[in-house]
């Protein structure tokens, strides 16, 4: 029976197609004991052999659509398979305790993770946690009978439904076969989503409920305009929604026509409308988008798409190929933020009961400087080959600036003592995603070369309400008077100052937002590359003569964000046609 489920609306666009359950089976069992021991080793054996066969499959399939580096991680769970002193040791417990298969490998591979993670000075066998980890639950899931989800293995067109995506879950979808998304938990800026969005996939998060109302292989629509999933949907509807996709398809080629446009208002000033990637990959739709800049490098992808930590040469080109991608235009890189949502499987952080206001983005890098100084060297390096600014994320004092802008300059030094080539005018600049960092934007200019307003944690932090909880989403509120002053206050505190001000949270590319932001005069707006023709188009319409008291109304009269959304609809109806 046809069933609508309402989420909330991630990523443009609709999509049909056969629902992939990327599910995890229950793997819970019992101990018991065994008379037969060398059945019971036979039938691990066995485990092992399909294991094996199953790995081998992954592997090359996810060699062809995804390439040789991320299907190297399967190389190394193969080892592990053919280890004899991993499997031998499981046999052995089999034998010496008369437990069953299921007991001995979750005993070993507890001794093997806890020997692993206890390794702190050799940071790669610390890795290896990881990979025993996900190894024996494939051992795990083929003792038990049940399997588990191989989205490396799709090969046809699908809908993806998960609980939750993890960001390097979503890394890993092959655009080729996966249409779409949908998701029990989540937020708009949840990094999936915002994953889902450069990789131009429509999306609904945020849900509750679709991993229990869709079966693999049944039908969904995802209706990403709207934040609605249809399950099993009757043949009207799959005609409906077929047109509605087709529909947005062409005003998206509406606005492709102004890809080669500068970004102007109707009155003739220029404002950068930037893009934000993750990977060198996302170019080709910063170029089809015709970004005027990039205004945020999420470099933490980079580490989570690689099984250790990427090296200085790894990062130096990644970084470079970006730069040297838009010819002179300014490309911003923001330092790595890892902690909250972003995790890496052989970096392990502490268990924290609040990790978005924990152990995070720069508090990270100031205390594991190893880290942060080789992703700087590659940063400098890079800069030679363009228009650099780099960026530090999740600064809450002055004293974090300074004291990585101080470990910056120590690196610089270094490489320029060295000989090595680096850029003349690279920018040190900040995200404004800490309240207490807005309030104090007026200090933090002075030293400071540029700002870019994070919008997806100002507003979390500022209204209190986590940025990926579907059950608070109704806190997530970018037009809120108290979120709007913290920003106004940013852009005057930068313009006061003469630095500019950019913004690259998702809420630069919200059409509510971005006459908001306009009126208040914000120099670069930085947002996810398939938002851009949209904001550009939306633009051309504005006069900033009808501002007049636009902002001080929303921020001085209006006294909630649906007061601000409808003072900039009535805005827009009364001055755009
Ligand atoms: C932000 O917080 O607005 C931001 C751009 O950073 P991220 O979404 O990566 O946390
Ligand atoms: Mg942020």
């Amino acid at each position: 029976m046809t069933k609508t489920l309402k989420g909330i609306a991630a990523s443009d666009g609709i999509a049909v197609a056969p629902a992939y359950l990327l599910v995890e089976p229950d793997l819970s069992f019992s101990k018991t004991s065994v008379n037969d021991v060398d059945a019971e080793v036979e039938r691990f054996q066995k485990a092992v052999k399909e294991s094996i066969a199953e790995v081998e499959q992954i592997r090359d399939t996810a060699k062809k659509s995804l390439g040789a580096d991320e299907a190297q991680v399967f190389e190394a769970h193969l080892m592990f398979f053919n280890d004899p002193e991993f499997t031998g040791a499981i046999e052995q417990e089999i034998k010496k305790q008369k437990v069953n298969g299921e007991s001995a490998l979750d005993q070993t591979a507890q001794k093997f993770i806890s020997i692993f993670e206890g390794m702190t000075d050799n940071a790669y066998m610390q890795e290896r946690a990881a990979d025993v980890r996900d190894v024996s639950k494939r051992l795990m899931a083929h003792l038990l009978g049940v399997s588990l989800p191989n989205p490396a293995l799709i090969d046809h067109e699908v809908i993806i439904v998960a609980h939750d995506l993890t960001p390097s879950d979503t890394a890993q979808l092959n655009k080729k076969y996966v249409k779409g998304f949908i998701t029990d938990l989540g937020g708009r800026t949840a990094h999936s989503a915002i994953m889902a969005r450069s990789l131009e996939l429509p999306a609904v998060v945020g849900t509750a409920e679709i991993t229990k109302s869709v079966k693999n292989g049944e039908t969904v629509v995802v209706d990403g305009l709207n934040g609605k999933a249809v399950v099993a949907p009757e043949k009207d509807e799959i005609s409906k929604f077929t047109q509605m996709g087709a529909d947005f398809a062409k005003q998206k080629a509406e606005w492709k026509k102004l890809r080669d446009q500068p970004s102007v208002t109707k009155d003739g000033k220029h404002y950068t409308i930037a893009a934000n990637i993750g990977t060198p990959d996302d170019m080709t739709g910063v170029r089809e988008n015709g970004a005027e800049a990039v205004g945020l490098y999420r470099t933490e992808f980079l580490y989570m798409n690689s099984a250790e930590l990427p090296t200085e040469d790894d990062q130096f080109k990644a970084y470079k190929a970006v730069i040297e991608g838009m010819n002179g235009k300014q490309v911003v890189i923001r330092t790595m933020d890892i902690g909250g949502d972003k995790h890496l499987p052989y970096l392990p952080l502490p268990e924290e009961m609040n990790p978005f206001l924990g152990y995070r983005a720069i508090r990270i890098s100031l205390k594991q400087q190893d880290i942060f100084r080789t992703q700087l060297r590659a940063l400098l390096r890079a800069s030679a080959y363009g228009k650099l600014g780099i960026m530090f994320p999740m600064i809450g004092t002055l004293n974090e600036f300074r004291q990585a802008k101080k470990i910056y300059e120590e690196e610089k030094a270094k490489l320029l003592k060295k000989g090595t080539k680096i850029g003349q005018d690279i920018q040190v600049g900040m995200m404004i995603e800490v309240p207490a960092a807005a309030i104090l934007a007026d200090q933090f200019a002075k030293e400071v070369d540029f700002f870019s307003i994070g919008t997806n944690d100002l507003i979390q932090y500022t209204m209190a309400a986590d940025r990926g909880n579907e059950h608070v989403s109704y806190l997530y509120q970018p037009y809120n008077p108290s979120v709007l002053r913290l920003v106004k206050h940013t852009i005057d505190a930068a313009h006061q100052n003469g630095i500019w001000c950019g913004m690259c949270g998702e809420a630069a590319g919200d059409s509510v937002m971005f006459p908001l932001l306009l009126g208040m005069g914000l120099d670069e707006y930085s947002m996810s590359a398939t938002s851009i023709l949209r904001i550009r188009s939306q633009m051309k319409k504005i006069d900033t003569n009808d501002f007049k008291d636009l902002v001080d109304q929303a921020i001085n009269v209006s006294e909630t964000n649906e007061d601000n959304a409808k003072l900039v609809s009535d805005f827009m109806a009364k001055h755009t046609k």
